[in-house]
């Protein structure tokens, strides 16, 4: 069971202490508290976790504190969806919204080799009017020989460049909770040019240590990358462990399933699944056609096989898109084959429009359609 406070209530009112000590009183029941805090208003939710049900509901609904009481299946508690349930889906983020309605692009570098290509790369995003983008610093690699990206030594220069291009966003990859505090102290000290949010690769969906880390700190989103080779639910509760430390500003992102069947896609491509997601959670969708793709093979048709994956998961309502680009891909340190190049960005974003206008109708006559089985 879920109790929602009034916005903004004080936890040192009287109104809060009269709250929390009548469900503190409850037996088999333990409490679990959890803050939300928005651009608008600060919101307090309060989780009954145990034996609910004995509990009476219109008791707790008259509680001077209490907003609503929601009932709540045991699943993905904080990020689940819930019937009857009109909590807010998204938020907001230095200054771009992130929800399950809109849908944002993160063209960029799979990893940061040289300050030249990450300039040319974010001066391709300006040009084409993009203002967020992904720039890998910290690479987990398969084989222990391979670039491991730059580290923290490429931050500044990351940040700097950012900031002279209007990026407010920047998805960057963390292997370690000490990345975290590299991320914080750089941002400080360039003066906060930019915004960060911290992705968390599919071999780490179940470090529970790192998602725990992530999870205490609100001061940055996580993007939470699908485990390869788990079970979507097994997935969904890594991010429910984000939510549970503290922070629900989690977007998901669906990037492929690591087996043979999918060959010869380097994963195969599970985009079907957006929609589940947004079923089931509050979470805004994101898919990465690159890392599902592999490679820039075109079919006959004349399109890339990464363009027809991104179709298929906008067109199926994906809220985000993590691709990669690069200025030259031969020279990439890290996954070049599947790397677009420059030129290709206006014609992506566009194809991108143009299935995402395809999705909006499609919704609209859903709706057509509902309306009529209502008359
Ligand atoms: C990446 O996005 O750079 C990456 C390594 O992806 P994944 O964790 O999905 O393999
Ligand atoms: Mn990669």
């Amino acid at each position: 069971m879920l109790v929602i406070l009034h916005p903004n209530t004080d936890e040192k009112s009287k109104e809060f202490k009269e709250t929390w000590n009548y469900l503190n009183d409850l037996p088999d029941i333990q409490l679990k508290k959890h803050t939300v805090i928005g651009e608008q208003q600060q919101l307090t939710e309060i989780y009954l976790v145990g034996n609910t049900s004995k509990v009476d509901r219109k008791l707790i609904k008259a509680l001077p504190a209490v907003d609503r009481v929601i009932k709540i299946s045991e699943d993905y508690r904080i990020i689940g969806r819930h019937k009857s349930n009109d909590r807010a889906v998204g938020f907001d983020y230095n200054g771009v919204h992130f929800s399950q309605d809109n849908l944002n692009i993160f063209a960029g570098l799979c990893a940061v080799d040289t300050r030249e290509h990450a300039e040319l790369m974010m001066k391709a995003l300006r040009d084409n009017g993009q203002y967020c983008t992904r720039m890998g610093a910290y690479k987990p690699r398969t084989n222990p020989y391979s670039f491991q990206g730059h580290g923290k030594s490429c931050l500044p220069f990351i940040f700097e460049l950012a900031g002279k291009y209007g990026i407010k966003v920047i998805a960057i990859e963390v292997t370690h909770e000490k990345h975290i505090e590299d991320i914080n102290i750089c941002l400080e000290q360039t003066g906060h040019p930019t915004g960060v949010i911290l992705q968390i690769g599919t071999r780490n969906t179940q470090n529970f240590e790192l998602l725990k880390a992530i999870g205490r700190q609100q001061e940055f989103p996580a993007l939470l990358k699908r485990g390869f080779g788990i079970t979507l639910s097994e997935s969904l509760n890594a991010a429910e462990y984000l939510a549970t430390e503290g922070n629900a500003n989690v977007i998901f992102c669906l990037r492929g399933m690591k087996t043979s069947f999918g060959d010869p896609h380097r994963n195969f491509v599970d985009f079907i699944h957006v929609p589940v997601v947004k079923r089931l959670t509050r979470m805004p969708v994101c898919i990465d056609p690159s890392h599902s793709v592999g490679s820039r093979n075109k079919a006959p048709d004349g399109l890339l096989e990464i363009f027809h994956a991104t179709a298929q998961g906008i067109i199926a309502g994906a809220n985000m898109v993590l691709v990669d680009f690069h200025p030259a891909p031969l020279k990439a340190l890290v996954d070049g084959p599947q790397a677009l190049l420059l030129e290709e960005l206006p014609i992506f974003l566009e194809d991108v429009h143009i299935a995402r206008e395809a999705y909006k109708k499609r919704c609209q006559q859903a709706t057509k359609t509902e309306n009529l089985r209502s008359h």
